[in-house]
């Protein structure tokens, strides 16, 4: 028999129940036990949906009330030591206290899990970190599954991941020297779960699919040497790309089993079927867990009967990775059009067709002939359907050719031009782009998007939020405005929104990190843009002020990278779409008199590949589309753009390669360190380090900044500086941002006068 299992369920509940209980529990509307009330009903829900699905091992641990890097954490008693000395149980409240943070400490810091939009909470070790089984929540559900009659498979993080995962907090100290203490408390974790009854643990070592130095490799052995014979069978995970650079180290582990994701990696599969690994199963992950297209089952049955007969009983199916990236069902997408609606498949259709493909293996062809051919109308539907395919979008795309990726002239003659046109002062000052969103404003607009608020009653009430905020602007006293995005509810929305190609849902929700959701947009055919979509926000901007406004636009890369896009054409190609529809709107706004304009890349960073070798790819495109969309401008139009706090350094030649005449990153949280990196590599262009964090509610004080900023004129030659906060300012209040930036361009004018 060929057996089925699913790696990880949506957490948040179909209704983001799980969202809403948290929330009304921090905001003590709900008691601790209310909460875990509701956090108990979604997960039996949800071994229920999935043994409905047919699934024949069900992920038990995979639930998490905030994250689950920090509930391994919590398993294993790490509770970092600024939370003070824990002996006992780890409650709820320093649950939460880690995850978000105390009066007197900082929460413990978050980061992105591998190139997905999930953030998990990152563990913090020292030389003092020690381990034990400090929590019996994962021993609870194994027994709470069982009783409600499913055959559970417990989940958890692996060893080498966790350690990995985690950030060092005392300089020159290594983490991986704390794995034989670590290895302790999983082999009595193991033993405790065997005691239980279970069968088969899945160990997930995401970290798998990186390129690894050979310490962490070695640890690998040593980890998996040490956790045999613990009276469970392990099924080590793998996701998220490749392994087959590590195939060798693999075969080499003591292990029963081995998923390997065939989405992201399908080409990996022949190398695993060999000799290696013939006495272990090996679980096929061949329905996407990272996007929203309904699978093509006649193809997903070729290659797994051909793995089939290799494999025998030793093959198990699932979804590629945990469905935690994908909305859960689809069945409550009732406004969703028909024909596209038919082309997808969330997490309970997504379990549905692993079932489907099992019965397939297990019964026969014959035994799935109509699930098959639905399947195959509905994938032909969607290749054949002229929602897709435009050819004005296919001939443009044909005919573009380097000029267009290319500004008429190099940043060093560009540049006087717009000295020229600006007349800016020294260290011009500026913000990113959002201002404080009221919730006014957000109703006005919800309101008006469900046809309660007129279009006459929405266009006045938008057009008195941005001259308010040109007025705030210019009491300030900054030299270069924005008209402030009331209207945008969401970066990548508001632009998906207008664009032909894009669809939206209802339920599509994504955890993000905690309690915090995204519904990304659905980005299914070609992209073409209809008509513009910001000038006349901007043109109405420029109206009421003599100083520049900038315009404000996304970018193609991070329209890209926060949709579920096309599986049928290469993201390079969906990139260079979305650039043309950019690049028009870019010349509009050109047209309509703006001098300046920001195109927001804050997700050009995070797409970067798993592995190295995968960087050069990534990056000749991903700086392609970004040229593609600002190049078709005059010299003196100035291209801005703007990316959040991320590591910079080691792709800085790309960044330099965008060639925007400013770029605005964020600084402040790392003291300015990021600009040495900048400074290093002789970064050509015009550039605005964050000088305070707009994270936080706090009011950065004067001499604070000041410091940042002189930090900065000793790296940059003042000539190319800007002020600017870190990022925009959306989900800050009025008088936090108004005190913030006078104090900023105060500093900004001391500056000037210190020069
Ligand atoms: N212009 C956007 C804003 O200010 C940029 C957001 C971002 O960098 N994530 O909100
Ligand atoms: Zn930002």
């Amino acid at each position: 028999m060929v057996l089925t299992h699913n790696l990880g369920f949506p957490r948040i509940g179909p209704q983001r129940e799980l969202k809403k209980a948290l929330e009304a529990h921090w905001k003590q509307q709900i008691s601790a036990e209310q909460l875990l009330t509701t956090a108990d009903a979604i997960r039996a829900a949800n071994w229920h949906t999935q043994q409905q699905a047919g699934m024949d091992w069900i992920p038990v641990g995979d639930f998490s009330l905030y994250d689950h890097v920090l509930d391994m954490t919590v398993l294993l008693g790490a509770v970092p030591h600024r939370f003070g000395p824990v002996t006992d149980e780890i409650s709820l409240e320093l649950y939460f206290a880690m995850a978000r943070g105390t009066a007197d400490q900082p929460a413990m810091e978050m980061t992105k899990w591998f190139n997905t939009n999930y953030h998990y909470i990152v563990p913090e070790f020292d030389e003092a970190t020690v381990f034990r089984l400090a929590s019996n929540r994962l021993f609870q559900e194994i027994a709470a599954a069982q009783a409600l009659g499913i055959t559970p498979k417990p989940v958890l993080l692996g060893p080498l991941s966790y350690l990995y995962l985690g950030k060092e907090t005392t300089p020159g100290f290594n983490k991986l020297q704390l794995l034989s203490r670590l290895l302790p408390a999983y082999q009595e974790i193991l033993s405790s779960i065997a005691t239980l009854g279970v069968q088969w643990v899945q160990i997930d070592e995401p970290i798998l699919a990186l390129d690894l130095d050979q310490n962490w490799l070695e640890g690998l052995q040593t980890a998996y040497h040490a956790l045999q014979h613990n009276g469970c069978r392990l099924l080590l995970t793998t996701y998220f790309g490749t392994v087959e650079h590590h195939l060798s180290q693999l075969s080499a582990l003591p292990i029963d089993g081995l998923h390997l994701d065939l989405c992201r990696a399908p080409e990996q599969l022949e190398a695993f079927l060999g000799q290696a690994f013939a006495n272990k199963t090996l679980s096929l992950g061949v329905i996407d867990g990272r996007n929203i297209w309904r699978a093509d089952l006649s193809n997903k049955l070729d290659m797994l009967t051909h793995a089939h007969t290799v494999l025998g009983n030793r093959l198990w199916i699932a979804p590629s990775c945990s469905l935690l990236h994908c909305p859960v069902d689809l069945t409550q997408e009732t406004q969703l059009d028909q024909e596209i609606r038919n082309w997808l498949a969330f997490s309970v259709q997504k379990l549905a067709e692993v079932t489907i493909l099992g019965q397939g293996l297990n019964a026969g062809r014959a035994s799935i002939q109509s699930s098959l051919t639905i399947s195959d109308q509905a994938c032909r539907a969607r290749r054949e359907s002229s929602r897709i395919h435009n050819p004005v979008v296919a001939q443009r795309i044909q005919n573009l050719n380097a000029h267009d990726a290319q500004r008429q002239q190099s940043f060093a003659f560009r540049r006087p031009l717009q000295q020229q046109r600006f007349r800016l002062p020294l260290l011009p000052t500026t913000s990113i782009g959002s201002f404080p969103q009221t919730s006014e404003i957000r109703q006005t607009r919800a309101a008006f998007k469900k046809g309660r608020v007129s279009h006459l009653e929405y266009l006045a009430a938008m057009r008195a939020e941005i001259q308010d905020i040109i007025t705030k602007q210019e009491q300030v006293g900054l030299d270069v405005l924005v008209h402030g995005e009331p209207e945008r509810g969401d970066m990548v929305e508001y632009f998906g929104e207008q664009l032909w190609g894009y669809t939206f849902t209802e339920h599509g929700w994504v955890q993000s990190y905690g309690s915090r959701c995204v519904k990304p947009p659905i980005l299914y055919g070609d992209v073409y843009r209809p008509e513009a979509m910001t000038v006349e926000w901007i043109k109405y901007a420029q109206s009421l002020t003599s100083k520049p406004v900038k315009g404000m636009l996304t970018g193609p890369v991070t329209m890209l990278m926060w949709s579920f896009v096309r599986d049928d054409q290469p993201q390079a190609d969906t990139a260079l779409q979305l650039a043309l529809a950019i690049r028009d709107e870019v010349s509009d706004l050109e047209r309509a008199g703006i001098g300046m304009i920001q195109i927001d890349e804050p997700a050009f960073r995070e797409g970067l590949p798993l592995r190295r070798s995968d960087w050069a790819h990534y990056l000749e495109w991903a700086v392609k589309a970004f040229r593609i969309a600002s190049s078709g401008v005059k010299d003196d139009t100035q291209i801005h753009t703007h990316m959040c706090y991320s590591e910079f350094h080691d792709i800085l030649p790309a960044i330099a390669n965008l060639d925007a005449d400013v770029i605005t990153i964020e600084t402040s949280r790392s003291r300015m360190e990021l600009l040495d990196a900048f400074v290093e590599f002789a970064y050509p262009n015009e550039i605005g380090p964050g000088v305070y964090d707009i994270h936080s509610p706090r009011v950065p004080n004067a001499s604070e900044m000041l410091d940042l900023l002189k930090k900065a004129v000793r790296h940059i030659d003042p000539q190319h500086l800007w002020v600017n906060p870190d990022c925009g300012l959306k989900t800050r209040n009025w008088s936090e941002t108004a005190a913030a930036l006078s104090k900023m361009v105060d500093c900004a004018r001391t500056m000037r006068n210190l020069l």
